[in-house]
């Protein structure tokens, strides 16, 4: 027998169509909500919640970042699917779906865990990105939307977005985590990081989350606040936006450019 007859094509296609139309519903959902909200139902008064409140996409622009990030979300949730089908099959991964294997303790404790290894790994993944030679043949295309919008959120290369996927899944060969866990964290990630790129000022409750304004400033600035929720990473590795200091394209290196006689080391910006 063949490979291809030792496939099961109906669950496999079962799994894939599922994992894309749930993360093609959840996505448009939440992206839809906020361009309802304020793009559509509050566009006559900007400047009372656009971060930006001067500076639009282009029909153009917005026209591909719909696109994109909706190509994206397919491709991710293809890989997924495949994912789940080769895990059934019995490709060995840390994943569990027993509760009783590991408990609650781990359970409650490896929600957080799974959430900041995937936040480390989105720090540096992008960070690397912003690497010239990678910011120019790859991760350009994301900075091309300088204004924000919902459906930003994953207008990147294909590739960025494997890359991305990649880090986000390495864990789970070695780390066991409940299915459930995965799900819920990977949505958490999902609609934040919608929220994040929303253009719209808003400040979570949440106190581990950073405001939108965050990655705003990324789009606007270019090489600083490579982090994803957590504002940790960018200020271990002093790529957090500072005062004083000028950013913009071609200021490379996550620092800026001092500005004026700027001796000592400015402070980070606050946020609120
Ligand atoms: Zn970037
Ligand atoms: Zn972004």
């Amino acid at each position: 027998m063949c490979m291809i007859d030792l496939v099961d094509w109906t669950r496999l296609g079962l799994y894939v169509v599922g994992a894309v139309l749930g993360g093609l519903v959840i996505f448009n959902l939440v992206a839809g909500y906020y361009h309802l909200r304020y793009y559509v139902l509050r566009k006559d008064n900007p400047e009372s919640w656009k971060i930006q409140d001067k500076r639009f996409l282009t029909p153009r622009l917005a026209r591909s970042a719909f696109l994109l990030t909706n190509f994206n979300m397919t491709l991710g949730g293809l890989v997924t699917g495949v994912l789940i089908y080769a895990m059934t099959e019995g490709m060995p991964t840390a994943i569990y779906t027993d509760v009783d294997e590991y408990g609650w303790p781990w359970l409650i404790a490896s929600v957080p865990l799974l959430f900041v290894l995937n936040d480390a790994g989105a720090y540096y993944v992008h960070r690397a990105l912003h690497h010239k030679w990678l910011f120019k043949n790859i991760h350009r295309h994301h900075h091309r939307y300088v204004a924000t919008s919902p459906y930003v959120t994953v207008a990147v290369h294909p590739l960025e977005l494997l890359a991305l996927q990649t880090s986000s899944f390495l864990p789970l060969f070695f780390i066991p985590f409940h299915a459930g866990v995965i799900g819920a964290v990977l949505v958490y990630i999902l609609v934040f990081n919608v929220v994040d790129h929303s253009g719209v000022r808003l400040v979570s409750k949440l106190p581990w989350q950073g405001p939108s304004m965050y990655h705003d400033d990324h789009h606007t600035q270019f090489h600083c606040n490579f982090g994803q929720h957590l504002m940790i990473w960018d200020k271990i590795h002093g790529t957090l936006r500072r005062q004083k200091r000028s950013y913009g394209k071609d200021v490379f290196g996550g620092r800026g450019e001092a500005e004026g006689e700027e001796a000592e080391t400015p402070d980070f910006v606050r946020y609120p």
